[in-house]
């Protein structure tokens, strides 16, 4: 019985507390006074069409109230319907009436969609791409057609190489699209020729596309020096001496041996020039070379050769030798020692002086030697050898041999 009467005890003790820290807090924030709102104006929200207006008012306390409504204005709608948003072939336009004031609509009406509005589109063709021509509506794009325009496949010049001639070259151009049909100038591309193709140069065609074809190419051609002509050639032992005529439109010429490659072994402004020696060696005696001569003009972009002229060419033999000499019942056998050349020639003669002496050429493919025959018995005769090359369809002889005297 005690334990409870202690019980209740404390919390009545805990009440009375509880309500002291309260009535502390109110007497805080109230001063102790009782609160009296003073409310004013917060905002106010002017009528609209649709809505009331009104006019919050509020305390500092945070209390606050909506009052003074005013009635909404009702929409302001136009006489005349007008039209909203035009009609298209993708959507139905629209119209109605509308308020003045917030532009709300009514009576709203739609226009049915309109037809398409087809245009032709072209994309260019390329050397690299095809084009092509649509017919399609603008807005929907919609297709009707469509064709391909071949890329261009070809852009050549009829010709790239010309000679000198002193007058102006145009070269034709030809363009052929991927189907193998020609292009047509002017209307597909348009041509602009380098100034001047006169003289000997490199010279410049721009092609510049357009119509249903875009881009551009340049081509070149070139017109090159006459050839080499009339190749004069004098052998002698060890060298050749080569002359020639000028070459129209050229400034130099380069003089090749012909082996199996060519190699260049002079470059000359002239119109001759000796060959003497060939990488630091002279010429061999009785030798057939060939020589290649291209005449040749400087531009910025290097020299512009012309054709090639080839000129054979045999060095001259050395002075022949006679080897052995036999003589055989009335046959006498000379035989000369060998060297580089085309042929021998061999003479007998009765007297020292050589007049009227029997002459005989033998090839030397053939043979280093050659019998006179029926000659008399006990008898002087005077034998001498010179070696020979045909070069140019010309004869050229090598020294004649020592004299060599013979009794038969
Ligand atoms: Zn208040
Ligand atoms: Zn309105
Ligand atoms: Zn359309």
């Amino acid at each position: 019985m005690g334990d409870n009467m202690n019980k209740a005890k404390n919390v009545i003790l805990y009440c009375i507390s509880l309500n002291a820290i309260l009535s502390f807090v109110v007497l805080f924030a109230f001063a102790g006074e009782q609160h009296q709102h003073k409310f004013a104006e917060l905002y106010s929200a002017k009528s609209t069409c649709t809505e009331k207006g009104f006019t919050v008012y509020s305390c500092d306390c945070g209390e606050s109230y909506k009052g003074n409504y005013t009635d909404a204005l009702g929409h302001i709608f136009s006489n005349d319907v007008v039209c909203f948003r035009k009609s298209t072939c993708i959507q139905k336009g629209e119209g109605g009436r509308y308020c003045k004031r917030c532009y709300a609509k009514t009576d709203i009406v739609y226009y049915s969609k309109t037809s398409h509005t087809p245009v032709y589109v072209t994309v260019k063709a390329t050397a690299k791409k095809n084009g092509e021509r649509r017919k399609e509506c603008s807005i929907c794009k919609k297709l009707y057609s469509k064709t391909v325009i071949p890329k261009i496949s070809s852009i050549k010049l009829d010709k790239k190489i010309y000679v000198y001639v002193g007058r102006v070259k145009t070269p034709s151009v030809t363009v052929k699209d991927a189907n193998g049909k020609k292009l047509k100038k002017d209307k597909d591309y348009s041509l602009v020729y380098q100034k001047g193709r006169k003289k000997t140069g490199v010279y410049s065609v721009n092609v510049t596309f357009k119509g249903n074809y875009e881009g551009t190419k340049t081509l070149f051609f070139k017109i090159r020096p006459t050839a080499v002509k009339n190749i004069t050639a004098s052998p002698s032992i060890s060298s050749v001496y080569l002359s020639w005529d000028k070459s129209k439109g050229a400034d130099g010429y380069e003089i090749y041996l012909k082996n199996k490659k060519l190699k260049l072994i002079k470059d000359t402004e002239n119109l001759y020039c000796t060959l003497g020696k060939i990488d630091g060696k002279k010429l061999k005696s009785g030798t057939d070379y060939v020589f290649v001569i291209k005449s040749y003009k400087k531009t910025e972009k290097g020299k512009i050769y012309s054709t090639s002229v080839s000129k054979k060419v045999s060095t001259k033999p050395q002075k022949a030798s006679i080897g052995k000499v036999k003589s055989v019942n009335g046959n006498l056998t000379v035989t000369s020692v060998k060297q580089n050349c085309h042929g021998y020639e061999f003479l007998l003669s009765t007297n020292k002086s050589f007049s009227n002496p029997k002459r005989v050429s033998v090839k030397a493919e053939k043979s280093t030697s050659y019998t006179f025959k029926s000659v008399t018995k006990g008898k002087k005769y005077y034998l001498k050898v010179r070696a020979y090359v045909v070069s140019g369809g010309e004869k050229y002889y090598g020294y004649y041999s020592d004299v060599k005297t013979v009794k038969t």
